[in-house]
């Protein structure tokens, strides 16, 4: 049995998904071992929930209602959380450098001389260290533009609570500019939205950005018709629409997107993106002032920085029990890490459920290995997945084996969605907004309150 320490020091990176779970775990599984400090570190002060990202761009829903403050999910617990932006990770020395109060944060303080706070008061970009014993990989993704010019710069994703709420104000802010102008083509160019990429998250955005334009903001703005002015296209490189889905619901999504008269532009390459034009397959040219990128994620870029064993894609190449290669004090885990169910598979794929199934793995194995104890291989279960449609219809496939489209399948998403934010907060305010949105049509003062 390895020797005990005073302290064992475990340290978790970021508190998405991946994060916050391995941290619930851990508390359980280390109540009888005395000396475990558990610390948890994220840029943000608060965890948020990323599959409704998308619904704060459409004001579906109100940015507050799918984020939980950290310390209050850890409120009383076990549970050290400290907020910064981590900068770097030295595996030799067993270190985790941080900075606090910087300007990469989704959150920074505010200095609100109202309350008479000064800036200069407080210390900004402060550097702090930690050690460990063991660390836990958790820091979810970055966007993949796949090196298509302009991308980064020019378009929208949806990375962050910061982000989307950027997306929502960017929509009103065209509508507004379109309304006054009487030159009909500056409208279309200012009207014309684009997503990139066809997968679950694109799909359900474009519904979602097509039902805000149609039926709440053309309605609102006198001199904008919807059908006149505005254009909402959805671009996808590979040949389909939702590519991992079954053919049968593929066809029920196409022909529900096609009546709402979305645009669907499949085997279309973005090729470059300006301020004001897309150019796909290096041809076609659309003029657009909102380019929307939901066509994937890499690795975060920091992890892949970091001298451990990766995949092609810059994932932390882990073994069946979630450690990281040559580093068995180090377990990555969600988006960051690149787990094969067998030799010669393709990894798993960077979605919430994998990363709250392997938390659990990962966990359990830390407590293991601390105890000298055999380890447990991870095994994941595909509990299914599910897209939402808009107008109560949805697409889902549950537990690889049951295949819903319409009502049924929209109603399964919403409780798939629910059950998680419930875990979070005993009292979901995402049902109040959802609730709302079934008696009355999206409000325009979500809008104007942000
Ligand atoms: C718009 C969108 C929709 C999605 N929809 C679905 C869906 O419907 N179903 C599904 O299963 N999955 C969905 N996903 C994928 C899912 O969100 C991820 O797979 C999941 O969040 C991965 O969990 P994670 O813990 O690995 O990373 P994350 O949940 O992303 O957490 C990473 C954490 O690390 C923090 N972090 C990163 N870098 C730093 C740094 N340098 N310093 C400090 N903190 C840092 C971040 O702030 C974040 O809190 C969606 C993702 C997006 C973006």
């Amino acid at each position: 049995m390895k020797k005990r320490q005073e302290q064992t020091d475990i340290l978790i990176l970021g508190a998405g998904f991946g994060g916050v779970c391995t941290a619930k775990y851990l508390l359980r599984f280390t109540r009888k071992i005395p000396n475990v400090k558990i610390t948890l570190i994220d840029r943000n002060t608060y965890h948020f929930f990323t599959p409704l990202l998308h619904e704060i761009a459409t004001a579906s829903i109100h940015s507050d209602h799918i984020k939980r403050p950290l310390r209050m999910l850890f409120n009383q617990e076990n549970v050290e959380f400290h907020q910064g932006e981590i900068k770097d990770v030295d595996l030799k020395n067993q270190t985790v450098e941080i900075c606090t109060n910087c300007t990469n944060c989704d959150t920074p303080p505010k200095y609100d001389h109202h309350t008479y706070i000064n800036k200069a008061d407080f210390i900004s970009d402060r550097r702090q260290a930690f050690r460990y014993d063991y660390l836990v990989l958790a820091m979810g993704s970055d966007p993949n533009f796949y090196g298509v010019t302009g991308a980064d710069k020019y378009s929208y994703t949806l990375s962050s609570i910061k982000t989307s709420e950027e997306i929502k104000a960017r929509i009103l802010e065209c509508f507004e500019l379109a309304n006054q102008t009487n030159n009909l083509q500056l409208k279309k160019e200012l009207l014309t939205f684009v997503v990139i990429g066809a997968g679950a998250t694109g799909t359900e955005y474009i519904v979602e950005l097509h039902d805000l334009c149609k039926n709440v903001l053309a309605e609102e703005f006198e001199f904008v018709k919807f059908n006149r002015d505005c254009r909402i296209i959805l671009v996808e490189a590979m040949d389909q629409i939702l590519p991992n889905m079954d053919p049968y619901l593929v066809k029920y999504a196409m022909k529900h997107l096609q009546e709402n008269k979305i645009e669907i532009m499949t085997s279309t390459k973005v090729t470059k993106i300006t301020g004001c034009t897309i150019e796909l397959n290096g041809k076609i040219s659309i003029p657009t002032h909102n380019i929307l990128w939901a066509a994937g994620v890499k690795a975060n870029n920091l992890v892949a920085s970091l001298p451990l064993k990766e995949n092609s894609d810059g994932r932390v190449k882990v073994n069946s029990f979630l450690q990281t290669i040559d580093r068995p004090e180090i377990f990555a885990l969600g988006d960051n890490a690149c787990f094969m169910p067998k030799e010669g598979e393709n990894p798993l794929m960077q979605t919430a459920q994998v990363a709250v199934q392997e938390s659990r793995t990962a966990a359990m194995n830390i407590v293991k290995h601390f105890n000298g104890t055999k380890l447990h291989h991870f095994k994941y279960v595909f509990l299914g997945s599910t897209v939402s449609l808009g107008e109560r219809k949805g697409v889902a496939n549950l537990i690889g084996k049951f295949e819903l489209k319409g009502f049924s399948a929209w109603f399964s998403w919403k409780l798939t969605y629910l059950r998680h934010l419930l875990i979070i907060e005993k009292l979901s305010r995402a049902l109040w907004d959802w609730s709302f949105d079934l008696l009355y049509n999206r409000q325009m003062a979500r809008f104007k309150l942000h």
